[in-house]
Formats: C-alpha cells, sequence, structure tokens
C-alpha cells in the first residue's frame, strides 16, 4: 500500500517512518511536514537516522499534499485536521487519524469526511492497549462485581495529568462491562478513614517516578483468586505499528468511522 505520513518529521512521524521500513506491505511515497519545518527539503533518511533499503533514498520531507498516496497516516497537530481531511477526501484517500486534542467543530470535519472515505480515528493506536480494553470489557462482564476491580498505572515524573487517559479508557471499559456508570462507581486514590471497600467500586490509582513510558494493571480481586491483567509500553513504536496496521486494513474498506476495535476484529465492519 502507498502510505503517505503527516508529520513526518515529529516524534510520531519519525517512528512511523521506522516502523514502515519494516514492513513489507508498506510503500512510504511521501513525508509531509508543514511548510516552515526545517526538515523541508531534507532527505528523509539524513533527518531520521533510517539506514533501510526500503525508504526511497530520493524522499525527501516536503510540504506538497501527496497525491500519489493510497491512504494517509496523520499525526500532526489539531488546526491541520480539517484541511487535511479535504485533501483526503478530494484525492479519494483512506485516513489513519492518530492527532488528539480535536475541538467540537473539528471533530465534525472528521464525521463529515467519513461520508465519503474510510477513516480509523483512534486516541490510542498500540495493539496492545486496544487488546487489554477489550480484556478488560470481557473479564468485567464474565466476573462481575464480587471480583472487587482496581486499576493501577504508573508513568515517569515528568507526567503533568493523572490518571492517565489510557487508565480512564480502561476504567471505562470496566464499567462498560459490567453495565455501570462509571461517575457512580469510580474510587480515585484512597486515604485517611475511608470505611469498607463498597461492592461494586472501581479503584484507580497513579504511580509516578523514573522515566516509565507507561505501566497499567487492572487486577480483579476475589477472596480465593486473583487475576492481574498488565501492559507495559517501551517505546512509541507500538502506537506507529498499530496505526501501519490501522492503515493497511483500510484497503478496499467502504466510506465510514472505523476504531482499532474494528481493525482488530472485535467489531464488525
Ligand atoms: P510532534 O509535535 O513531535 O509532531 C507533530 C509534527 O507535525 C511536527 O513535526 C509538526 O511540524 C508537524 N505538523 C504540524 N502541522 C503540520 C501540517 N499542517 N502538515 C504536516 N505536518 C505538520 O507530536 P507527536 O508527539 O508526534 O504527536 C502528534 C500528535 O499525535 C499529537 O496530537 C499526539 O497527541 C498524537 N498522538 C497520538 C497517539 C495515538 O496512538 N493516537 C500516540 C501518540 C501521539
Amino acid at each position: 500500500m502507498k502510505i503517505a505520513i503527516l508529520g513526518a518529521a515529529g516524534r510520531m512521524g519519525q517512528n512511523l517512518l521506522r516502523c514502515a521500513c519494516k514492513l513489507n506491505e508498506c510503500d512510504i511515497v511521501a513525508a509531509v511536514e508543514r511548510s516552515d519545518h526545517p526538515a523541508i527539503g531534507t532527505r528523509v533518511k539524513e533527518i531520521s537516522g533510517i539506514r533501510s533499503d526500503r525508504l526511497n533514498d530520493a524522499l525527501c520531507f516536503a510540504d506538497e499534499w501527496p497525491e500519489a498516496a493510497e491512504a494517509i497516516i496523520d499525526f500532526t497537530f489539531h488546526t491541520t485536521v480539517v484541511d487535511n481531511l479535504e485533501n483526503a477526501v478530494a484525492n479519494g484517500q483512506a485516513y489513519v487519524l492518530g492527532t488528539t486534542g480535536l475541538s467540537d467543530e473539528e471533530k465534525q470535519s472528521v464525521y463529515a469526511a467519513a461520508t465519503q472515505v474510510p477513516i480509523v480515528w483512534a486516541p490510542n493506536m498500540s495493539l496492545g492497549v486496544n487488546l487489554l480494553l477489550e480484556l478488560v470489557r470481557r473479564s468485567a462482564a464474565i466476573l462481575g462485581p464480587d471480583y472487587d476491580a482496581e486499576i493501577v498505572e504508573m508513568h515517569h515524573r515528568l507526567k503533568k495529568d493523572a490518571p492517565s487517559g489510557t487508565a480512564l479508557g480502561l476504567a471505562e471499559a470496566l464499567a462498560d462491562g459490567r453495565g455501570v456508570n462509571l461517575k457512580e462507581v469510580a474510587c480515585y486514590g484512597r486515604e485517611g478513614i475511608t470505611g469498607e471497600r463498597p461492592r461494586g467500586e472501581i479503584g484507580i490509582h497513579a504511580l509516578r517516578g523514573g522515566s516509565v513510558i507507561g505501566d497499567h494493571t487492572v487486577m480483579f480481586v476475589a477472596d480465593e483468586e486473583r487475576i492481574e491483567i498488565t501492559h507495559k509500553a517501551n517505546s512509541r513504536e507500538a502506537f506507529a505499528s498499530g496505526a501501519l496496521r490501522a492503515a493497511l486494513w483500510l484497503a478496499g474498506r467502504k466510506p465510514g468511522i472505523y476504531t482499532m476495535r474494528h481493525v482488530l476484529g472485535f467489531e464488525t465492519a
């Protein structure tokens, strides 16, 4: 599949270029950057330190729309997404949208574009995290509220928000599996005379330290046994390889909005 990467010199863009070199099915035809980026005009191999024969030697960072691409992967900035989608629709290109932080208006443009082209849209494209979400949803449905559920996440000391968005997503999946409203059962940390743990409570706890990229554990605890499901991220390549898999999955799909649940086969397209 002929793929173009938008935001190619960024953190995710560079990881995407590295990952794409490992996949025979991917042919990177364009590395797109904003017109005032210092990388424009330089060879991709020079910037990213990529030494793969699979990447075209002549491929340079450019600011032109990649008309030759069959699929676009967008990890840029939310304000650019509306224009990018318009271009993709005009060229009939499939779209993987990884960029986060979209305003309501920008989100509306995604829904509008999805009537014309197929789009995978996911705030976390790691295959492992999306698998974890599904395992948690199913486990919660099977085990029910007699198994006390606790979520523990750990991130590096520089992280500014807590709990992580992924931990909140896991709590939502857990509540969804049990058929309850998270707001009514969530408990964020404990301190002091808390009283006994109420049946059905979902505990969410954040640890911070060192340079941990992102660890998440969901525990289901009964008197007689304890189940723990853990995911640990080692690098941003986890998101990049998920995004590339999503792009390949889009080949031949009808217009519409898809998630990583579709890509992983948990939901039928
Ligand atoms: P970054 O700032 O390192 O990279 C973004 C790149 O986009 C920059 O190089 C910038 O110059 C470029 N860019 C900006 N406007 C552009 C335009 N109009 N055309 C082409 N390129 C343009 O950021 P990052 O860490 O790579 O993250 C990018 C986005 O992806 C953020 O919104 C981030 O939250 C999101 N993200 C999503 C996932 C996921 O799994 N969905 C994972 C990580 C990051």
